[in-house]
């Protein structure tokens, strides 16, 4: 029994989504929990009293007669869609192991392509906001990675040659004493030079961090941000940084991140790597609460400005 509790506490259901978030009226009353916690608070002039009115359940201020909607103002803010489908995207989003192709996730919500991508390109940019905000601290593995060359079209429809979509970028993540996997960080740099590291350490480990990375020389420069530094170079397979135990996570890590984009996206387009590293990131520093995943994703968009098509438009 106990088991079990655990099990099915781990994921929430496709049932148990339906039956909680099945209908317009009960994400809206989600929403309303999220935005007003305290009761409804009209963002004009800080009034209490109101009414609801018509059929699309709008807020009219009894203070200054204003109306609104739960989801003026927010990254929600789309009366094109649903509040049911922007619940079943985030679910989508959040539960899927490999993340989710924008195709594949048009077809299931039962929207346009172009309606899934800006949805998801929404919800990526509230993640990308929320991971932004975190720095790293303690035992940190590091290793440089270089995602894609290989011709993308699978995003913006523009076709980009060989080495135009190359996008070096470190993978960190940080550990227990013991050396458990804790949280990840996947920072795209301009290139793998002591500038850019140290650029990255300034701005995402906090004092007195210890990196352990392999031989490459430019990792030393996280000791120019206060960070200590363990180089492991090993004499058994120097070309074979995977092999070193000390290493394990971020390599761990770093195979399923490729595995993932390989087998979910094919190819992603430069501009947008930066948001589907945050998505994978935001994921995985979340991956022992899938429940929790899912409400903090759609509490962030529903506490988040609007985005308009400029601002998740890239290229
Ligand atoms: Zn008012």
């Amino acid at each position: 029994m106990a088991r079990n509790r655990i099990q099915f506490g781990k994921r929430l259901s496709l049932s148990a989504f339906q039956e909680r978030y099945g209908t317009e009226e009960q994400c809206r009353q989600v929403v309303v929990a999220w935005r007003w916690p305290n009761g409804f608070m009209c963002p004009a002039c800080g009034g209490h009293d109101h009414a609801i009115v018509g059929k699309r359940r709008l807020y009219l201020c009894h203070g200054c007669r204003k109306q609104t909607s739960v989801i003026a103002g927010t990254v929600l803010e789309n009366s094109l869609v649903p509040l049911t489908k922007w619940f079943q995207a985030t679910w989508l989003i959040t539960q899927s192991k490999n993340s989710i192709s924008t195709l594949e996730l048009s077809r299931q919500i039962g929207v346009k392509w172009d309606t899934a991508w800006r949805l998801r390109q929404k919800l990526a940019s509230v993640m990308a906001e929320v991971e932004a905000r975190r720095s790293f601290k303690g035992r940190i593995e590091m290793d440089d990675a270089v995602l894609g060359g290989e011709k993308s079209e699978a995003e913006g429809g523009k076709r980009v040659r060989g080495g135009a979509n190359k996008v070096p970028f470190v993978v960190a993540v940080e550990t227990t004493a013991e050396g458990r996997p804790r949280r990840v960080l996947l920072h795209p740099v301009e290139r793998h030079d002591g500038k850019s590291i140290e650029a990255m350490a300034h701005e995402k480990l906090t004092a007195g961090t210890h990196v352990v990375s392999d031989g490459l020389g430019c990792f030393r420069a996280v000791t120019r941000a206060g960070a200590t530094h363990t180089p492991i170079v090993s004499s058994r397979a120097p070309e074979q940084p995977e092999k070193i135990p000390a290493l394990k996570w971020v390599n761990t890590v770093l195979g399923n991140l490729k595995t993932a984009i390989a087998g979910t996206h094919k190819a992603i387009w430069r501009p947008y790597v930066g948001r589907y590293f945050a998505e994978f990131q935001f994921r995985f520093n979340r991956r022992h609460d899938l429940p929790r995943l899912f409400s903090s994703l759609l509490a962030a968009a529903a506490g988040a400005r609007p985005r308009t098509h400029a601002d998740i438009r890239l290229a």
